[in-house]
């Protein structure tokens, strides 16, 4: 979560120009605000010591997304921390093919919550191949996610904000596709 924040700090003026494009210009700050957020959050919990376990950490974030963001992004993606953090419990440690089982009850969630697709140009179509190469190891995740995000660019979009553009929206990247291949990314990093 924290290589997650510092990604997005980092990053938030490119996924604000994405979202300018085909949206209403505020995913950067939406996702900066929301990780700085995290980053409070998890460093400020109760008795200052910080959740315990990989899935409280999730579901902490998650829940200060929900809160801390309006737009769209802010729900889904709170949603899909949530719902994996949840998914992992209490153990104390977690392995790749642990992990991967509960990002994928997340991004269930988020397909449900929003309705959306692989193909509707939304941050599913990073988060899913990425959730599918995730087993075979976080490099795989990352390339996949990075992969999804670039292949939004002669898509449609149907669901979200860029889909009242129609065929206009046709050309750019989803700045959610983008934001999470850089949470893929991060998560990477964190997970070696
Ligand atoms: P808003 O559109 O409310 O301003 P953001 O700009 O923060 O919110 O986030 C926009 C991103 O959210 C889009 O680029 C897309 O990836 C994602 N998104 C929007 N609607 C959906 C949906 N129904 N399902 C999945 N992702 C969605
Ligand atoms: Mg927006
Ligand atoms: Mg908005």
């Amino acid at each position: 979560m924290l290589a997650a924040a510092e990604d997005v700090e980092r990053e938030a003026d490119r996924l604000t120009e994405l979202d300018a494009a085909i949206g209403d210009a505020d995913h950067g700050g939406n996702m900066r605000r929301g990780f700085e957020a995290v980053r409070t959050a998890l460093r400020t919990d109760a008795d200052g010591a910080g959740p315990g376990t990989p899935g409280a950490v999730l579901m902490l974030a998650g829940r200060t997304l929900v809160s801390t963001v309006g737009g769209a992004s802010g729900p889904l993606y709170g949603t899909l921390l949530r719902r994996a953090g949840k998914a992992l419990g209490d153990a104390e440690t977690v392995d790749v093919a642990g992990l991967a089982a509960a990002l994928r009850t997340g991004v269930d969630a988020v397909a449900q919550l929003g309705g959306a697709a692989v193909g509707d140009k939304t941050m599913l179509d990073a988060l899913i191949p990425a959730v599918d190469a995730l087993p075979r190891g976080f490099a795989a995740a990352t390339a996949a996610a990075e992969e999804g995000a670039k292949a939004t660019v002669p898509l449609q979009a149907r669901k979200g904000r860029a889909s009242y553009l129609g065929e206009r929206s046709i050309g750019h990247q989803d700045p959610g596709a983008t934001s999470s291949a850089l949470l893929v990314g991060a998560l990477a990093r964190g997970g070696g």
